[in-house]
């Protein structure tokens, strides 16, 4: 079969073949029907995993790259409760289902997970097999092209439970890519008044202009006011962390999405922003699979949150350009992977 392969860390990905096995009892196998790729594959391209992943050892090359997807299964394995012909969402974070974190119902803090796509073959490819735990039934009124939308939705979620609820409540989102544009539409969705984003890069503040016709988008932090019930902190830099900090109120919450590696805060620079008034630092990972259902759930409800995951789209063939774009910094805003020879369905 077709798949997208990293073959060398710091060269462009290449469309080339690759084999795909039958799944075992407790394992699918998927036929892909969408694929978005972004920032995360920018990440497995550059080879500098310190920034995101200090702790993982590098994956064996190559691999197939591809984090979420949407895709039909074609065989379930056994002991599988997901069937063939079921309509999927594959979340490329596999939690292990069975340590303390995992029964706690916690299976974002499972120490034993893997990422599609970056640790373990993902899905930029035709087929792909993979543990049942990880791919979720999705209803036929959530089209193909909006299904690994579910990712951005369910993490963006699990940081408002985090937060606790934001009805009637004011909230800043620090950076405007993937998760920050959804959080802030969730965050509208929710009931937060005022919603604010920030977004210094000019590309994607185009698009959350046109995504998000009724939330203010500001270029920088620096006119915020200290006045914000929450801050969800989602720019993948440093300075966004501190940003957040800054523009909370008495008591505010700040959401941190970001994994930043081995990067230093300014934290004693910070002291008096943050320790007066009590400011509560929030860190929330990934999502549950819990989060996962109700994120399905709202894609299907909510036309204004599906959206915002109005996409541009490509052809597998036009997949390994679009990532290397991504690793040069020429794109920033995630693109729909349709299979070979198809761009919209
Ligand atoms: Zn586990």
């Amino acid at each position: 079969m077709r798949a997208v392969q990293l073959v060398a860390e710091g060269k462009s990905p290449v469309l080339g073949d690759a084999q795909v096995r039958p799944p075992k009892a407790d394992e699918v196998l998927v036929k892909v029907g969408s694929v978005y790729v972004g920032t995360r594959e920018r990440s497995s391209v550059s080879g500098n995993r310190a920034n995101y992943w200090p702790d993982r050892p590098k994956p064996g090359l190559p691999i197939i790259l591809g984090y979420q997807a949407g895709g039909t299964v074609i065989q379930a394995g056994a002991d599988s409760p997901i069937k063939e012909g079921s309509r999927v969402f594959v979340n490329g974070f596999v939690d292990c289902g069975k340590c303390d974190a995992c029964m706690d119902g916690q299976q974002n803090l499972c120490p034993h997970h893997s990422l599609l796509g970056i640790d373990v073959d993902g899905c930029l490819a035709e087929q792909v097999t993979l543990p049942w735990r990880c791919v979720f039934p999705v209803p036929d009124s959530i089209p193909m092209k909006l299904i690994p939308a579910v990712s951005e939705v369910s993490t963006a979620l699990h940081g408002f439970r985090c937060a606790g609820s934001v009805a009637g409540r004011s909230v800043a989102v620090i950076g405007g890519g993937d998760i920050g544009a959804t959080a802030a539409k969730l965050a509208k969705l929710f009931g937060a008044k005022p919603v604010v984003v920030v977004e210094p890069a000019e590309e994607p503040r185009a698009r959350l202009k046109r995504i998000l016709p009724d939330i203010e988008i500001l270029p920088s932090a620096k006119g915020l006011k200290p006045e914000f019930d929450f801050a969800m902190e989602a720019s993948n830099v440093a300075s966004g962390i501190e940003d957040s900090i800054a523009c909370l109120r008495r008591n505010g919450k700040a959401i941190i999405f970001s994994a930043l590696g081995e990067t230093t805060l300014r934290f004693k620079a910070l002291y008096s922003e943050w320790h007066t008034r009590e400011i509560q630092i929030i860190a929330s990972n990934a999502k549950t699979p819990v989060d996962v259902r109700d994120s399905i759930d709202l894609l299907a409800k909510h036309a204004e949150l599906r959206a915002a995951f109005d996409l541009e789209s490509v052809a597998m063939e036009g997949a390994a350009q679009v990532i290397a774009d991504f690793a040069a910094y020429k794109r920033r805003v995630p693109v729909c992977v349709f299979p070979a020879g198809q761009t919209e369905k």
